[in-house]
């Protein structure tokens, strides 16, 4: 059986740019015949091959002296010299250790390696006995950072939506326990928590809704467009359909585009859920404006989309982050008016689905203004 490391060390060159293979190719074209998979017999020496590679990896020998280090292995730890103390590049007590003993044991080890400095960098180090001579030992080091990173992304969100959720159930078991307590007999405090329970009942499920909605974009996100919409007639339908939730609010809804139809390859869901979100948080945030303006301009292979409102605006400095799940520029405002601070995510997932362009603009005290690019495919 191959020893695990040395599989992975061949898998990974397996998948590298190879010297050897243009020199066959260029045989080929000198009339030559290359041999398939032939490597010409040359001097070329395991570490020289291994600098190739873009993981560190590192001969050990006896008084864990460094004897060998690929370019790569230099590169990020740059305490790593042939001839000196491989702990002069890496002073981790345990990994140290779990050189120590691979070399006495002469057993496989796996130990897990955080750096902070210079920057925040992780990796899994395989060491391998080599078993000839003795002692001798070979380290792989596996970058994790970016897996390390995506976990922690997951983690976040996780709790994010577990605290997200569990505020509105905690009220509404907070109000079941007054209504079966001291409020049995009382029918006015009855129909009031009711309205409440029922208020904190639908954030709940806007919640899970939207939370779908994300969870089924990431999976989709791969899968290419296959429906043709005329968002012209798309954007008209929403906002015809989003007037009566203005009307309520007290904001007058302004759609202007041109004549012509202007395709766009496609879900309609997807474009109503982007443009609904849009539209609504400029209901929702520019209501004092009074009134939101939906713009539609075709641009040289592009369509361009604009909402604009002309509320209070966002403060710059939340700008960059809107788009971030549950991140919120006012957390009591977004709750009130029943929002779940997932809305923009949902909305750049969208946009960034179909190779199209989202842009934030605001003036603090004059409205915000959305501007959604997306190719058009008439
Ligand atoms: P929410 O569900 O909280 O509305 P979104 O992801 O849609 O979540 O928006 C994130 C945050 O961006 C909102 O909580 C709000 O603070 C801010 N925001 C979004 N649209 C506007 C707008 N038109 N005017 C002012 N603030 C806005």
């Amino acid at each position: 059986m191959v020893a695990p490391l040395l599989q992975f060390l061949m898998d990974r060159l397996r998948n590298m740019p190879r010297a050897v293979e243009t020199t066959a190719e260029q045989a080929s074209q000198t009339g030559s015949i290359p041999v398939a998979n032939e490597r010409p017999d040359r001097n070329i020496s395991g570490f020289s091959l291994l600098d190739h590679l873009d993981i560190p990896i590192v001969l050990i020998g006896p008084g864990q002296n460094i004897l060998d280090a690929n370019k790569a292995a230099s590169r990020v730890f740059p305490g790593f010299r042939v001839g000196f103390p491989f702990s002069a590049g890496i002073r981790a007590p345990h990994v140290l250790e779990a050189v120590a003993y691979a070399a006495q044991s002469g057993r496989r080890e796996t130990v897990e390696l955080i750096e902070r400095v210079p920057i925040d960098r992780s990796f899994t180090i395989r060491i391998e006995p080599l078993g000839q001579p003795a002692g001798d030992l070979l380290l792989a080091f596996e970058e994790t950072t970016q897996a390390r990173r995506i976990d922690a992304t997951r983690a976040d969100f996780v709790a994010n939506a577990s605290h997200e959720l569990r505020t509105p159930l905690s009220a509404i078991l907070g109000f079941i326990e007054t209504l079966r307590g001291p409020a049995r007999d009382d029918a006015a405090a009855r129909a009031e928590f009711l309205e409440i329970m029922h208020h904190q009942a639908t954030r709940m499920s806007r919640l899970i809704d939207d939370l779908l909605s994300l969870s089924a974009l990431e999976m989709e996100s791969s899968s290419p467009p296959n429906e043709r919409v005329d968002l012209n007639e798309h954007l008209e339908g929403l906002v015809g359909s989003l007037s009566g939730l203005a009307a309520q609010r007290g904001v007058r809804l302004e759609f202007t585009h041109p004549k012509e139809p202007l395709m766009v390859a496609a879900r309609a869901d997807d474009l109503s859920r982007l443009f609904e979100n849009l539209i609504e948080n400029g209901m929702k945030y520019g209501q004092s404006g009074g009134r939101v303006e939906i713009g539609l301009e075709q641009l040289v292979g592009q369509v361009r989309a604009r909402i604009r409102d002309f509320g209070p605006g966002i403060d710059k400095r939340h700008l960059p982050r809107l788009t971030e799940r549950f991140y919120r520029a006012d957390v009591q405002e977004s709750r009130v008016l029943g929002g779940t601070g997932l809305g923009l995510a949902i909305v750049k997932h969208i946009v960034q689905r179909y190779g199209g362009k989202l842009e934030i603009e605001s003036e603090p005290g004059k409205g915000a203004c959305f501007t959604v690019l997306l190719p058009l495919n008439n």
